[in-house]
């Protein structure tokens, strides 16, 4: 279970302060599969980094699986991340000094997981997303459509309990973002609570709900 309670968000620029996100409240129970719908710039990408821990200048409270996050300081916020969360960044955010391979096994390095374990599941994570050739080249040397795989990959592969992706089929072809979909709806069916982004009426069936951001308010 995920709640929001009047979480502002405000970004300090030179003319001032932007408020991006204005007392919103949600509650997403765990399991669910929400869509986050809404026009560029409505706070669709802030609202999502908040919910994965990776950003801290809010005002308000959430509470995640009964932790209370707005009484955390960075470093316990960061551990609860590590154990729970697999997000998707809308730039992928993949590291440019390892490998395909060694990106996989970053998550995985943070649970108590032995060498040879992570290896066969990283081998195995390789095939499912057909990336296989890819294992040994660098994120530079990928097409935009590979590392947002990568990217989708590492999010899912110490099977997080809450997994954010945002716009996460933007650079792969159709068939491609149907399969990753099928695999969304798969996950949720485990037990997954997903919430996603996306643009894409057809990927938004797929969710079990949708939520309208528009201009830093959730819509009623
Ligand atoms: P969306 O993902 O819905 O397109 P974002 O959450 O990326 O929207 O951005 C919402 C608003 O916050 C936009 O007006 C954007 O310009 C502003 N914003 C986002 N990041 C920053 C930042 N680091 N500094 C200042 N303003 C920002
Ligand atoms: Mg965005």
């Amino acid at each position: 279970m995920l709640s929001l309670r009047n979480l502002s968000r405000a970004y300090k620029t030179r003319a001032g302060f932007t408020h991006v996100l204005q007392q919103v409240n949600l509650d997403i129970p765990a399991g669910d599969f929400v869509t986050l719908m809404g026009p560029s710039g409505a706070g669709k990408s802030t609202l999502l980094s908040i919910l994965g821990l990776y950003d801290h200048e809010w005002e308000g409270e959430y509470r995640l699986d009964g932790t209370e996050v707005h009484k955390l300081g960075v470093r316990e916020r960061a551990a609860l991340n590590k154990k729970h969360v697999g997000f998707v960044f809308q730039q992928f955010h993949l590291l440019d000094d390892l490998t395909v391979a060694e990106n996989l096994d970053i998550p995985l390095s943070y649970r108590d997981v032995k060498k040879s374990e992570r290896e066969a599941l990283v081998a195995d994570t390789l095939d499912r997303f057909g990336i296989v050739g890819t294992k040994d080249l660098y994120p530079a040397q990928l097409s935009g459509g590979q590392q947002q795989l990568v990217a989708i990959a590492r999010a899912v592969i110490a099977k997080p309990s809450l997994l954010l992706a945002d716009e996460p089929t933007g650079n792969l072809h159709t068939d491609q973002g149907r399969q990753i979909m099928e695999l969304f709806r798969r996950l949720h069916g485990e037990g997954t609570t997903i919430v996603q982004v996306t643009h894409n009426e057809e990927w938004a069936g797929y969710g079990s709900r949708i939520v309208r951001l528009k201009d830093g308010w959730m819509e009623r």
